[in-house]
């Protein structure tokens, strides 16, 4: 029996929480206040997956960056290469929030959207 002891995030209680295996399979989630403390822990063993929130150079706005995030989670293993991708694009202003960004992430088949605007200048 493998035991995996996790803090969880879906809250700022930070539960820890202890997850017990064999060959691969959940057998038990304690220590959880709430269910969502049970889904996240489930998730983390089997298939960790994370929000990265960052930002991308603009050209030509009012604010050198722009803030951005993943559309949607993405694997963790990925997050090296979608940040590698994100800090070597940049973008022209205007920018406005949910605009693509990058299509397609890392090979992820998630975008990189705006969160904030930018206005043009000049
Ligand atoms: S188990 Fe529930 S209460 Fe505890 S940190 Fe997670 S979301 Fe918050």
């Amino acid at each position: 029996m493998e035991q995996r002891h996790l803090t969880c995030i879906g809250c700022p209680m930070g539960c820890q929480v202890t997850v017990e295996m064999e060959k691969g399979e959940v057998i038990s989630v304690s220590g959880n206040t709430c269910k969502r403390g049970d889904i996240y822990a489930r998730k983390e063993v089997t298939n960790p997956t994370r929000i990265v929130t960052s930002t991308i150079a603009v050209t030509g706005g009012d604010k050198a960056r722009v803030c951005c995030k993943t559309a949607s989670d993405i694997p963790k293993d990925k997050i090296f290469a979608v940040m590698h991708d994100i800090n070597h694009v940049k973008c022209d202003a205007p920018v406005h929030i949910g605009d693509v960004l990058i299509e397609d992430v890392a090979g992820t088949g998630v975008s990189v959207v705006a969160t904030r605007n930018i206005a043009k200048v000049g």
